[in-house]
């Protein structure tokens, strides 16, 4: 089975029903000499989780504050031992407010705000991934040919906000640029060069790991993909926002999430520069300004 299914031709691709098992793997073979090594194993156990909701509640009605706490839940009861203490004693404190305090606490969380000083904070992380499952079957469930085309600023589908960027080839050959959606984890397209978060598509810059110490190459027409790399940050110079472009070309198994949290330290060397992170990914929610 594919991991996407193209249910609205090439500008909008949805998420299938392998999106969080495949990012599950992916999260395991980046965490391997990872300097994050067990953040990246506990986010992999995560998406497994994950993986076994969408599978269970795929048929069902999931847009209220109900299920919600049925798919928190089931994700405590499919991660059992590998939740952290402290993010089992927070999601039972979660799990005990009433649905309208829960349901804001949701509202506000889907649109990347969050209280990272709560004494809830260890279920954050939780929350967001009982959200990305409800968004996921949410979206399956609606007429994905009624949905608004463009390139947005956030997710055609279910409104959320992006997670970082994934390109892969096209039809024609040429790289592709989809943002993905930090719920759904559908795609949607956008100019290939272009800030998401201003439509900037001049003063960009790329950096990567690979060139820790400078910026990468420019994009050279001629060979558009050589020496780029897996996981690059394309960097605004107009509202200096920095978002993850994660490339299948370099690397197939590539995937927005979890190469977005593998590649961190290149948000914080552009946060030195003054670049500020765009993408929302709710594995990885730190403290706001
Ligand atoms: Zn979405
Ligand atoms: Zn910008």
């Amino acid at each position: 089975m594919t991991q996407f299914l193209d249910t609205a031709g090439p500008t909008l691709r949805l998420a299938g029903m392998t999106v969080f098992s495949r990012r599950a793997e992916r999260l395991t073979t980046l965490a391997a000499d990872h300097p994050m090594r067990d953040f990246l194993l506990f986010c992999a156990a995560l998406a497994r989780a994950q993986h076994a909701c969408l599978a269970t509640r795929v048929e069902h009605a999931v847009a209220d504050s109900a299920s919600l706490r049925q798919l928190l839940t089931l994700l405590q009861r499919h991660l059992d031992v590998e939740l952290p203490p402290d993010s089992h004693g927070a999601l039972l404190c979660l799990l005990a407010l009433d649905d309208a305090v829960l349901q804001a606490l949701a509202d506000a969380l889907r649109h990347g705000r969050y209280d990272a000083h709560s004494p809830l904070a260890a279920a954050w992380p939780l929350l967001g991934a009982a959200l990305q499952v409800q968004a996921t079957i949410v979206v399956r469930q609606q007429d994905v040919a009624a949905l608004p085309t463009g390139e947005s600023a956030c997710c055609p589908a279910c409104g959320g906000l992006p997670v970082a960027s994934v390109l892969r080839r096209g039809d024609s050959g040429h790289a592709v640029r989809h943002v993905c959606c930090s719920l759904c984890a559908s795609e949607w397209h956008v100019s290939r060069v272009k800030c998401v978060a201003c439509g900037n598509t001049r003063q960009l810059q790329y950096r990567s790991l690979a060139s820790r110490d400078a910026a990468a190459p420019q994009p050279d027409r001629k060979q558009p993909h050589a020496h780029r790399g897996t996981q690059e940050l394309e960097c605004c110079d107009s509202c200096h926002g920095a978002l993850k472009v994660v490339s299948r070309l370099q690397d197939g198994n590539a995937d927005a999430f979890a190469d977005d949290v593998a590649s961190l330290a290149l948000d914080l060397l552009a946060g030195d520069a003054g670049y500020g992170r765009i993408g929302f990914n709710p594995y990885f929610l730190p403290a706001q300004d």
